[in-house]
Protein backbone atom coordinates (compact mmCIF):
# COMPACT_ATOMS: atom_id res chain seq x y z
CA UNK A 1 0.00 0.00 0.00
CA UNK A 2 2.82 2.33 0.59
CA UNK A 3 5.90 2.96 -0.75
CA UNK A 4 8.07 -0.14 -0.05
CA UNK A 5 11.54 0.89 -1.27
CA UNK A 6 10.89 4.17 1.13
CA UNK A 7 9.97 1.95 4.14
CA UNK A 8 13.11 -0.38 3.40
CA UNK A 9 15.38 3.67 3.53
CA UNK A 10 13.34 4.32 6.82
CA UNK A 11 13.57 1.28 8.54
CA UNK A 12 17.20 -0.18 7.90
CA UNK A 13 19.73 1.95 9.57
CA UNK A 14 23.10 2.70 7.58
CA UNK A 15 26.07 0.16 8.76
CA UNK A 16 27.69 3.36 9.66
CA UNK A 17 24.34 4.40 12.27
CA UNK A 18 24.34 0.65 13.20
CA UNK A 19 27.90 0.93 14.50
CA UNK A 20 27.00 4.30 16.22
CA UNK A 21 24.18 2.93 17.81
CA UNK A 22 25.83 -0.21 19.18
CA UNK A 23 29.08 2.11 20.63
CA UNK A 24 26.62 4.15 23.25
CA UNK A 25 24.99 0.82 24.01
CA UNK A 26 29.02 -0.21 24.73
CA UNK A 27 29.36 3.25 26.65
CA UNK A 28 26.73 2.41 28.74
CA UNK A 29 27.89 -1.09 29.63
CA UNK A 30 31.65 -0.57 29.40
CA UNK A 31 32.47 3.14 29.88
CA UNK A 32 32.70 6.38 27.22
CA UNK A 33 36.27 5.79 27.44
CA UNK A 34 36.90 2.02 26.38
CA UNK A 35 34.51 2.19 23.29
CA UNK A 36 37.00 3.57 20.36
CA UNK A 37 34.11 4.37 18.14
CA UNK A 38 35.80 5.21 15.10
CA UNK A 39 32.95 5.11 12.88
CA UNK A 40 30.97 8.62 12.23
CA UNK A 41 32.15 11.39 10.51
CA UNK A 42 30.70 13.97 12.90
CA UNK A 43 33.37 16.89 12.52
CA UNK A 44 34.56 16.83 16.60
CA UNK A 45 36.82 20.46 16.47
CA UNK A 46 34.47 23.48 17.55
CA UNK A 47 33.00 25.60 14.57
CA UNK A 48 34.78 28.79 14.36
CA UNK A 49 34.70 31.22 17.21
CA UNK A 50 33.84 33.68 14.48
CA UNK A 51 30.90 31.73 13.51
CA UNK A 52 29.27 31.71 16.63
CA UNK A 53 29.96 35.22 16.81
CA UNK A 54 28.39 36.28 14.00
CA UNK A 55 25.10 34.10 14.86
CA UNK A 56 24.89 36.47 17.81
CA UNK A 57 25.67 39.37 16.27
CA UNK A 58 22.74 38.88 13.19
CA UNK A 59 20.59 37.71 15.89
CA UNK A 60 21.36 41.11 17.84
CA UNK A 61 21.29 43.28 14.81
CA UNK A 62 19.19 42.68 12.85
CA UNK A 63 15.69 42.64 11.82
CA UNK A 64 14.54 39.64 12.77
CA UNK A 65 11.38 38.97 11.07
CA UNK A 66 13.93 39.39 7.41
CA UNK A 67 16.76 37.44 9.30
CA UNK A 68 14.25 34.45 9.82
CA UNK A 69 12.43 34.53 6.68
CA UNK A 70 12.16 33.17 3.45
CA UNK A 71 15.00 33.78 1.10
CA UNK A 72 14.36 33.63 -2.93
CA UNK A 73 14.70 30.50 -3.46
CA UNK A 74 18.15 30.20 -5.24
CA UNK A 75 19.56 32.28 -1.63
CA UNK A 76 19.89 35.49 -0.95
CA UNK A 77 21.34 37.54 -3.16
CA UNK A 78 24.31 39.38 -1.58
CA UNK A 79 24.86 35.52 -0.38
CA UNK A 80 25.16 34.76 -3.29
CA UNK A 81 27.66 37.81 -4.85
CA UNK A 82 29.69 36.96 -1.51
CA UNK A 83 30.19 33.76 -2.32
CA UNK A 84 31.33 34.29 -5.92
CA UNK A 85 33.63 37.10 -4.95
CA UNK A 86 35.18 34.18 -2.12
CA UNK A 87 36.06 31.67 -5.03
CA UNK A 88 36.97 33.95 -7.41
CA UNK A 89 39.51 35.34 -5.17
CA UNK A 90 40.56 32.00 -3.61
CA UNK A 91 40.31 29.19 -6.59
CA UNK A 92 40.16 32.16 -9.14
CA UNK A 93 36.74 31.08 -10.75
CA UNK A 94 35.21 33.38 -13.45
CA UNK A 95 31.78 32.64 -11.91
CA UNK A 96 28.87 34.98 -10.88
CA UNK A 97 26.26 34.68 -7.93
CA UNK A 98 23.63 33.94 -10.31
CA UNK A 99 25.54 30.59 -10.75
CA UNK A 100 24.91 29.64 -7.04
CA UNK A 101 22.20 27.80 -5.64
CA UNK A 102 22.09 27.40 -1.61
CA UNK A 103 20.94 24.30 -0.36
CA UNK A 104 20.50 22.25 2.47
CA UNK A 105 24.24 20.93 2.41
CA UNK A 106 25.86 18.96 0.41
CA UNK A 107 23.29 16.07 0.70
CA UNK A 108 20.60 17.94 -0.97
CA UNK A 109 22.97 19.79 -3.45
CA UNK A 110 23.79 16.37 -4.56
CA UNK A 111 20.11 15.60 -5.08
CA UNK A 112 18.82 18.54 -6.62
CA UNK A 113 21.34 18.26 -9.27
CA UNK A 114 20.57 14.41 -9.49
CA UNK A 115 16.82 14.94 -10.14
CA UNK A 116 17.74 18.24 -11.97
CA UNK A 117 20.13 16.19 -14.75
CA UNK A 118 18.53 12.93 -15.16
CA UNK A 119 15.83 11.25 -17.30
CA UNK A 120 14.91 7.76 -16.37
CA UNK A 121 17.24 5.16 -17.16
CA UNK A 122 20.74 7.76 -17.22
CA UNK A 123 23.42 6.75 -16.10
CA UNK A 124 25.65 8.08 -13.25
CA UNK A 125 29.15 6.74 -13.04
CA UNK A 126 30.37 6.85 -9.33
CA UNK A 127 34.32 5.94 -8.64
CA UNK A 128 35.23 3.36 -5.73
CA UNK A 129 35.32 3.52 -2.87
CA UNK A 130 32.39 6.33 -2.75
CA UNK A 131 30.42 7.74 -0.26
CA UNK A 132 27.18 5.05 0.44
CA UNK A 133 24.47 7.69 0.09
CA UNK A 134 25.15 8.45 -3.48
CA UNK A 135 23.47 4.88 -4.64
CA UNK A 136 20.21 6.37 -2.87
CA UNK A 137 20.57 9.34 -3.87
CA UNK A 138 21.08 8.16 -7.76
CA UNK A 139 18.34 5.83 -8.06
CA UNK A 140 15.66 8.10 -6.04
CA UNK A 141 16.78 9.97 -9.37
CA UNK A 142 15.88 7.33 -11.24
CA UNK A 143 19.05 7.08 -12.86
CA UNK A 144 21.44 4.13 -12.68
CA UNK A 145 24.52 4.08 -10.75
CA UNK A 146 27.36 2.52 -12.63
CA UNK A 147 30.19 1.73 -10.42
CA UNK A 148 34.23 2.06 -11.61
CA UNK A 149 36.42 -0.50 -9.30
CA UNK A 150 38.78 1.17 -6.99
CA UNK A 151 42.43 1.41 -7.79
CA UNK A 152 43.77 0.47 -4.56
CA UNK A 153 47.08 1.14 -4.83
CA UNK A 154 46.39 4.84 -4.67
CA UNK A 155 42.83 5.61 -5.05
CA UNK A 156 43.44 8.16 -8.00
CA UNK A 157 41.08 7.71 -11.02
CA UNK A 158 41.61 3.92 -12.57
CA UNK A 159 41.26 5.58 -16.15
CA UNK A 160 41.31 2.41 -18.14
CA UNK A 161 37.87 1.15 -16.24
CA UNK A 162 36.80 4.70 -15.99
CA UNK A 163 36.75 5.28 -20.19
CA UNK A 164 35.15 1.02 -19.58
CA UNK A 165 32.25 2.88 -18.24
CA UNK A 166 31.26 5.60 -19.98
CA UNK A 167 28.57 5.17 -22.77
CA UNK A 168 26.29 6.86 -24.37
CA UNK A 169 23.30 7.00 -21.56
CA UNK A 170 25.68 8.52 -19.21
CA UNK A 171 24.53 11.48 -17.85
CA UNK A 172 26.97 12.29 -15.35
CA UNK A 173 30.36 11.33 -13.64
CA UNK A 174 30.45 12.01 -9.49
CA UNK A 175 33.46 12.19 -7.78
CA UNK A 176 34.37 13.24 -4.38
CA UNK A 177 37.84 14.60 -3.78
CA UNK A 178 39.01 14.55 -0.91
CA UNK A 179 37.19 11.67 -0.93
CA UNK A 180 35.54 9.84 1.83
CA UNK A 181 36.23 7.31 2.68
CA UNK A 182 39.65 6.71 1.03
CA UNK A 183 41.18 11.29 2.09
CA UNK A 184 42.16 10.81 -1.26
CA UNK A 185 42.88 13.97 -2.98
CA UNK A 186 43.04 14.17 -6.82
CA UNK A 187 45.77 16.07 -8.60
CA UNK A 188 46.07 18.55 -11.11
CA UNK A 189 47.47 16.06 -13.16
CA UNK A 190 44.71 13.73 -13.02
CA UNK A 191 42.23 16.18 -13.08
CA UNK A 192 43.36 17.51 -16.30
CA UNK A 193 43.33 13.97 -17.86
CA UNK A 194 40.28 13.28 -16.07
CA UNK A 195 38.84 16.62 -18.18
CA UNK A 196 40.66 15.47 -21.51
CA UNK A 197 38.64 11.73 -21.65
CA UNK A 198 35.15 13.01 -20.72
CA UNK A 199 35.75 15.97 -23.32
CA UNK A 200 36.69 12.76 -25.86
CA UNK A 201 33.77 11.32 -24.58
CA UNK A 202 31.45 14.18 -25.17
CA UNK A 203 32.05 14.25 -28.97
CA UNK A 204 32.31 10.90 -29.44
CA UNK A 205 28.72 10.80 -27.69
CA UNK A 206 27.35 14.31 -29.16
CA UNK A 207 25.63 14.89 -25.54
CA UNK A 208 27.31 16.87 -22.55
CA UNK A 209 28.83 14.28 -19.78
CA UNK A 210 28.65 16.55 -16.57
CA UNK A 211 31.51 16.48 -13.64
CA UNK A 212 29.85 16.45 -10.48
CA UNK A 213 32.30 17.25 -8.11
CA UNK A 214 31.39 16.68 -4.19
CA UNK A 215 33.54 18.51 -2.05
CA UNK A 216 32.49 18.78 1.70
CA UNK A 217 36.35 18.01 2.37
CA UNK A 218 37.79 20.84 0.17
CA UNK A 219 39.23 22.51 3.10
CA UNK A 220 40.37 19.21 4.85
CA UNK A 221 44.11 18.81 3.44
CA UNK A 222 47.35 18.04 5.08
CA UNK A 223 51.06 18.27 4.40
CA UNK A 224 50.84 20.92 1.97
CA UNK A 225 48.39 19.29 -0.08
CA UNK A 226 45.83 20.88 -2.20
CA UNK A 227 42.32 20.52 -3.95
CA UNK A 228 42.63 21.96 -7.24
CA UNK A 229 39.70 23.84 -8.22
CA UNK A 230 37.56 21.21 -10.69
CA UNK A 231 35.62 23.64 -13.11
CA UNK A 232 39.42 25.05 -14.50
CA UNK A 233 40.03 21.60 -15.69
CA UNK A 234 36.54 20.71 -17.52
CA UNK A 235 34.16 23.28 -18.52
CA UNK A 236 30.75 20.55 -17.68
CA UNK A 237 31.64 20.87 -14.26
CA UNK A 238 28.58 21.38 -11.44
CA UNK A 239 30.44 21.75 -7.97
CA UNK A 240 28.39 20.65 -5.07
CA UNK A 241 29.85 22.02 -1.37
CA UNK A 242 28.74 22.30 2.06
CA UNK A 243 29.94 23.69 5.02
CA UNK A 244 29.24 21.35 7.32
CA UNK A 245 32.91 20.00 7.45
CA UNK A 246 35.12 23.12 7.02
CA UNK A 247 33.02 25.01 9.55
CA UNK A 248 31.93 22.47 11.37
CA UNK A 249 28.38 22.72 11.16
CA UNK A 250 26.85 19.77 9.64
CA UNK A 251 23.24 19.84 11.86
CA UNK A 252 23.01 23.55 10.23
CA UNK A 253 22.62 22.44 7.05
CA UNK A 254 24.10 24.67 4.64
CA UNK A 255 26.09 24.55 1.29
CA UNK A 256 25.16 25.03 -2.79
CA UNK A 257 25.41 24.02 -6.00
CA UNK A 258 27.65 26.10 -8.32
CA UNK A 259 26.87 26.24 -11.57
CA UNK A 260 29.74 28.29 -13.62
CA UNK A 261 28.74 30.33 -16.56
CA UNK A 262 31.13 27.76 -18.94
CA UNK A 263 29.36 24.79 -17.96
CA UNK A 264 26.97 23.70 -21.26
CA UNK A 265 23.49 24.53 -21.37
CA UNK A 266 24.01 26.88 -18.41
CA UNK A 267 21.02 28.47 -17.60
CA UNK A 268 18.56 25.35 -18.61
CA UNK A 269 21.16 23.34 -16.02
CA UNK A 270 20.64 25.67 -13.63
CA UNK A 271 16.92 26.31 -13.89
CA UNK A 272 17.07 22.12 -13.69
CA UNK A 273 18.68 22.16 -10.19
CA UNK A 274 16.62 24.80 -9.11
CA UNK A 275 12.97 23.27 -10.14
CA UNK A 276 14.52 20.07 -8.34
CA UNK A 277 14.99 21.41 -5.52
CA UNK A 278 11.77 22.85 -5.32
CA UNK A 279 10.07 19.69 -6.42
CA UNK A 280 11.87 18.10 -3.77
CA UNK A 281 10.42 21.02 -1.06
CA UNK A 282 13.46 22.76 -0.27
CA UNK A 283 12.29 25.76 -0.76
CA UNK A 284 15.17 27.98 0.32
CA UNK A 285 18.36 27.24 2.28
CA UNK A 286 18.62 28.53 6.20
CA UNK A 287 18.28 32.22 5.99
CA UNK A 288 20.16 32.83 8.75
CA UNK A 289 23.31 30.30 7.94
CA UNK A 290 23.35 32.26 4.53
CA UNK A 291 23.95 35.55 6.06
CA UNK A 292 26.44 33.41 8.33
CA UNK A 293 28.51 31.88 5.32
CA UNK A 294 28.42 35.20 3.79
CA UNK A 295 30.87 36.26 6.25
CA UNK A 296 32.67 33.39 7.08
CA UNK A 297 32.87 31.40 3.89
CA UNK A 298 36.50 31.63 3.98
CA UNK A 299 37.25 30.47 7.53
CA UNK A 300 37.92 26.63 8.72
CA UNK A 301 37.42 25.24 12.10
CA UNK A 302 40.88 24.48 13.70
CA UNK A 303 42.08 21.33 11.43
CA UNK A 304 45.24 20.76 13.79
CA UNK A 305 43.59 18.07 16.07
CA UNK A 306 42.63 16.21 12.66
CA UNK A 307 46.42 17.10 11.44
CA UNK A 308 47.44 15.05 15.05
CA UNK A 309 45.24 12.27 15.14
CA UNK A 310 45.93 11.25 11.16
CA UNK A 311 49.81 11.31 11.76
CA UNK A 312 49.31 9.05 15.16
CA UNK A 313 47.51 6.63 13.27
CA UNK A 314 49.45 6.52 9.99
CA UNK A 315 52.93 6.06 12.18
CA UNK A 316 50.99 3.33 14.52
CA UNK A 317 49.38 1.70 11.50
CA UNK A 318 53.11 1.33 10.31
CA UNK A 319 54.26 0.28 12.89
CA UNK A 320 51.45 -2.81 13.19
CA UNK A 321 52.44 -3.61 9.81
CA UNK A 322 48.51 -2.09 9.02
CA UNK A 323 48.29 -1.22 5.36
CA UNK A 324 47.08 2.00 4.55
CA UNK A 325 47.70 4.26 1.32
CA UNK A 326 48.89 8.30 3.16
CA UNK A 327 45.84 9.92 1.90
CA UNK A 328 46.10 13.92 1.37
CA UNK A 329 42.89 15.19 3.46
CA UNK A 330 39.61 14.36 5.08
CA UNK A 331 39.47 13.14 8.47
CA UNK A 332 39.51 9.30 7.26
CA UNK A 333 41.88 6.76 7.16
CA UNK A 334 40.75 3.77 5.01
CA UNK A 335 43.47 0.82 5.77
CA UNK A 336 43.75 -2.63 4.12
CA UNK A 337 41.98 -5.35 6.19
CA UNK A 338 44.91 -8.64 6.73
CA UNK A 339 42.43 -10.96 5.98
CA UNK A 340 39.89 -10.32 2.34
CA UNK A 341 36.66 -10.23 4.07
CA UNK A 342 36.35 -6.92 5.51
CA UNK A 343 33.12 -7.71 7.96
CA UNK A 344 35.27 -10.42 9.77
CA UNK A 345 37.54 -8.18 10.34
CA UNK A 346 35.22 -5.19 11.99
CA UNK A 347 33.01 -7.62 13.50
CA UNK A 348 36.62 -9.24 15.33
CA UNK A 349 37.81 -5.49 16.06
CA UNK A 350 34.05 -4.99 17.52
CA UNK A 351 34.80 -7.28 19.77
CA UNK A 352 37.56 -5.28 21.19
CA UNK A 353 34.73 -2.40 21.45
CA UNK A 354 36.93 -1.03 18.56
CA UNK A 355 34.31 0.39 15.88
CA UNK A 356 35.87 0.52 11.99
CA UNK A 357 32.85 0.10 8.86
CA UNK A 358 33.69 -2.10 6.93
CA UNK A 359 34.79 -1.26 3.14
CA UNK A 360 32.46 -2.87 1.37
CA UNK A 361 29.80 -0.67 2.08
CA UNK A 362 31.52 2.07 0.45
CA UNK A 363 32.03 -0.05 -2.70
CA UNK A 364 35.47 -1.88 -1.46
CA UNK A 365 35.64 -4.75 0.28
CA UNK A 366 38.67 -5.78 1.79
CA UNK A 367 39.37 -2.22 3.66
CA UNK A 368 37.85 -0.68 6.92
CA UNK A 369 37.17 3.11 6.92
CA UNK A 370 38.19 5.01 10.30
CA UNK A 371 36.64 8.66 10.98
CA UNK A 372 39.27 10.43 12.98
CA UNK A 373 37.38 12.90 13.84
CA UNK A 374 37.68 12.08 17.88
CA UNK A 375 39.87 13.18 20.83
CA UNK A 376 43.53 12.65 20.05
CA UNK A 377 43.48 10.95 23.98
CA UNK A 378 41.24 8.57 22.33
CA UNK A 379 43.46 8.28 19.00
CA UNK A 380 46.50 7.49 21.48
CA UNK A 381 44.88 4.93 23.72
CA UNK A 382 43.30 2.69 20.66
CA UNK A 383 46.66 1.91 18.92
CA UNK A 384 47.56 -0.63 21.52
CA UNK A 385 44.10 -1.72 21.08
CA UNK A 386 44.96 -2.28 16.98
CA UNK A 387 48.04 -4.11 18.49
CA UNK A 388 46.23 -6.56 19.79
CA UNK A 389 43.66 -7.06 17.22
CA UNK A 390 46.67 -7.28 14.89
CA UNK A 391 47.71 -10.03 17.18
CA UNK A 392 45.37 -12.67 16.00
CA UNK A 393 46.43 -12.12 12.55
CA UNK A 394 50.45 -13.01 13.37
N1 LIG B 1 29.17 13.88 0.37
C1 LIG B 1 30.08 13.23 1.12
C2 LIG B 1 31.23 12.57 0.44
C3 LIG B 1 29.94 13.17 2.51
O1 LIG B 1 30.85 12.51 3.23
C4 LIG B 1 28.83 13.79 3.11
C5 LIG B 1 28.61 13.71 4.57
O2 LIG B 1 29.26 13.03 5.31
C6 LIG B 1 27.91 14.46 2.28
C7 LIG B 1 28.11 14.47 0.92
C8 LIG B 1 26.70 15.14 2.86
O3 LIG B 1 27.11 16.27 3.57
P1 LIG B 1 26.10 17.38 4.10
O4 LIG B 1 26.16 17.33 5.59
O5 LIG B 1 26.66 18.66 3.61
O6 LIG B 1 24.77 17.11 3.53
Amino acid sequence: MLNEKMIALGTERSVIRELFEYGNQRAAIVGRENVFDFSLGNPSVSTPKSVNEEIIRLCREEESVQLHGYTSAPGAPGVRAALARSLRRRQGLDVEAGDFLLTCGAAAALTSTLHGLCNPGDEVVVLAPYFPEYKVFIEKADAVMVTVPADIESFQVPFAALEAALSERTKAVLINSPNNPSGAVYSAETLQKLGELLKTKEEEYKHPIFLLSDEPYREIVYDGCVAPPVPKFYADTIVCYSFSKSLSLPGERIGYILVPGQCALHDQVFAACAGAARALGYVCAPSLMQRVIARCSDETADLSVYAENRRLLLEGFRALGIDCVTPGGTFYLFPRTPEPDDLAFARRAMELDLLLVPGSGFGCPGHVRLSYCVSTDLVRRSLPVFARLMEHYR
